[in-house]
């Protein structure tokens, strides 16, 4: 419904935003989209996902764009009591050809294409596989989830805490601090954690340190993870090699 209600207040589909021209970055959102309520159920449920769910997404995917199709033609043709007239099929080869696509670089949209028959064709091919990638993608969501093996339940995420350093280079003592801890048995933790400024600092070089403790539900075993990021110019970026697992943290007091 939201891909129908940006198209009628925009004219704009957002299954034809396509990046570079082979990359469906529109479709593929609009794939991950359709599968949301399979994350959020296997998620709620604590269902492990395996290679049959990656199939039941990636077809989910395919459904979602034929139901958007045919969406589409039951409210501009069955509504319109043309239904007779035009099947579906000639309804998809109408919109198919008639769709004209944009030459877009960066903001200026220098004109448009001569219609090409089967480029269109390619181009809904393009975006039948974005489809399929959204699914995929949202599969590989559910299975990079922390999972509580005993348990076999997805972990929660139960506090963030952010630390923040002046410079790399005072982030990079803490970094060689971390590294000499114990991933399964990581005692002086909290202080690494605690001890550390909270006051955000956002100039050039600045280094954002993000703590996420998580728990099972069932039986409290926790983990805390952390993940670097470095100010450069107006935004955070990635920082190499600065994730840490710690599990055993049950005990932990943050
Ligand atoms: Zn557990």
């Amino acid at each position: 419904m939201i891909h129908f209600f940006i198209e009628d207040t925009t004219t704009f589909n957002l299954c034809s935003l396509t990046l570079f021209w082979l990359l469906p970055v529109g479709a593929i959102l609009v794939g991950m989209a359709a599968n949301s309520g399979y994350y959020f159920m296997t998620r709620w449920t604590h269902r492990m996902v395996d290679r049959y769910d990656f199939f039941g997404m990636t077809l989910l995917s395919a459904f979602g764009i034929c139901a958007i199709y045919y969406i589409e033609y039951h409210f501009l043709v069955i509504q319109s009591g043309l239904g007779d007239e035009i099947g579906f099929w000639d309804f998809f080869k109408l919109v198919t050809e008639s769709t004209e696509y944009r030459v877009r670089v960066g903001k200026i949209i220098p004109g448009r294409l001569p219609s090409l028959g089967w480029f269109n064709y390619v181009m809904v091919f393009v975006h039948f596989i974005g489809f399929l990638l959204g699914g995929a993608v949202t599969f590989l969501l559910i299975k990079a989830s922390d999972i509580c093996k005993p348990c076999s339940k997805y972990m929660v995420k139960v506090q963030a805490i952010k630390v923040f350093f002046g410079s790399l280079q005072s982030y990079l003592g803490y970094a060689s601090r971390l590294g000499a801890l114990d991933p399964e048995n990581p005692n002086f933790l909290s202080d690494l954690v605690e001890k550390e400024s909270k006051i955000p600092v956002k100039h050039e070089q600045a280094v954002r340190y993000t703590w996420t403790y998580k728990k099972c539900p069932s039986c409290n075993a926790a983990i805390l993870k952390g993940e670097g990021n470095i100010r450069d110019g107006k935004e955070w970026k990635d920082l190499k090699d600065s994730s840490h697992t710690f599990s055993n943290c049950d005990e932990l007091k943050l």
